[in-house]
């Protein structure tokens, strides 16, 4: 599920949705100053990611859903820890971790959009392997 070929491996590590070997970004996530930039160009098999000039902009719908996913996952796990939360405490958790995570949910998402035009091409990843 996790390995090379599936949406998840791509998604997940940040790959090139077509090949799974080039890198999706210009810079890590969390390196801020060049705030999630997608590359122009897979650089191992030269897909261009973006079909039309702010293709990216649906990602927002995605990052939208990833962040209700995060806040659901941050209050199950205060019920699994027993945390005993007010629901200002809780309300107050979640902001925190949708802020932290902020930047991986707005890469991961772009990531998702990609993925929703682009698949993986077996014979294109073993000829730029
Ligand atoms: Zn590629």
């Amino acid at each position: 599920m996790f390995s090379k070929g599936s949406k998840l491996y791509s998604i997940l590590f940040l790959k090139c949705p077509r090949c799974h070997e080039g890198a999706f970004l210009e810079a890590h996530p969390y390196k801020l100053s060049n705030f999630n930039k997608v590359k122009e160009h897979c650089p191992k098999c030269n897909l261009k990611y973006s079909i039309e000039p702010s293709f990216y902009y649906g990602s927002m719908y995605v990052s939208y859903a990833v962040g209700v996913a995060v806040a659901v996952a941050v209050y199950v796990l205060t019920l699994i820890f027993g945390l005993e939360l007010s629901i200002l405490g809780l309300f107050g958790s979640i902001v925190a971790v949708l802020v932290l995570t902020m930047p991986w949910i707005a890469a991961v998402s772009k990531s998702i959009w990609a993925n929703f035009f682009f698949d993986y091409n077996k014979e294109i990843a073993e000829k730029v392997k």
